[in-house]
Formats: C-alpha cells, structure tokens, sequence
C-alpha cells in the first residue's frame, strides 16, 4: 500500500468528495477550503511536483492543467475568474509531494497571494 496521501486517495483507499475523473487525472474538494470552490486536481501517477512531473512527462503535465481548467467551468468560476495553484517546494508551502493543482474561486483572490 503505497504511503502517498494522494495515490491512496486516487485508489480509493481514503474517502474523497470528487467531482471530475479523466482516464488520467482526479479531481476532490480540498478538505480544508481556502475559498467557497477549492478543488485539487492531481495525476493518477505518482509525480512529486510540478517540475517533476513537467520533466517526465509533459504532456500528462498539459492534461492536468486542462483538467483544472474544465473543473473551473464545472464548477462555474470561468466568467468571475479563478486561480490554479501549484505550490512546489516546502518553501512554497507543498505539504503533500503529490502534485496537485489548487483550483480556487469563488470570491475575490487578491495579488500578490502571501
Ligand atoms: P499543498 O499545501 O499545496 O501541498 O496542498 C495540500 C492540500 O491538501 C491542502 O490544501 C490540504 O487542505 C489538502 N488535503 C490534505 N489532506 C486532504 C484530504 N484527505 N482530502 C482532501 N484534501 C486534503
Ligand atoms: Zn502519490
């Protein structure tokens, strides 16, 4: 059983409120939200983060970023706008190295982020 927090969730091994799967790429509600839509959207495969997964496969890496782009229609964020996230490296506050793709919106998101 893998240890990865994602992968488990990805193989339904731990409970998660999805909302969009591709034959490569998962989409769950974040369980603490930052704003009213907070969805993750991670890679069925196992890549740390985005540099990694960029490097070893780029085009599972453009996969991810149109399926948060169609998580932010479905969930109705394209006319007010929203934010896809990817944090990388503990210095850029990455807790799970699980590439993953924050979609947020929902209210106003100001600039700079902190
Ligand atoms: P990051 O800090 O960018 O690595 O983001 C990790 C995100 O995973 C955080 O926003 C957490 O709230 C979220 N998270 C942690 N555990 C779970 C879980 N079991 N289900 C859904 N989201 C989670
Ligand atoms: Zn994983």
């Amino acid at each position: 059983m893998s240890e990865c927090l994602f992968c488990r969730i990805v193989a339904g091994e731990i409970p998660a409120d999805v909302v969009r799967e591709t034959d490569d790429t998962v989409a769950f509600r974040d369980i603490d939200p930052k704003a009213p839509v907070h969805v993750l959207v991670v890679p069925r495969a196992h890549h740390a983060d985005a540099g990694s997964v960029a490097a070893a496969d780029p085009a599972l890496a453009g996969r991810l970023l149109a399926a948060a782009a169609a998580v932010a229609e479905q969930e109705g964020l394209t006319d007010g706008g929203y934010r896809i996230v990817l944090n990388t490296g503990t210095g850029a506050g990455q807790t799970v190295f699980h590439v993953h793709a924050h979609v947020l919106g929902g209210r106003p998101l100001l600039w700079p982020p902190g």
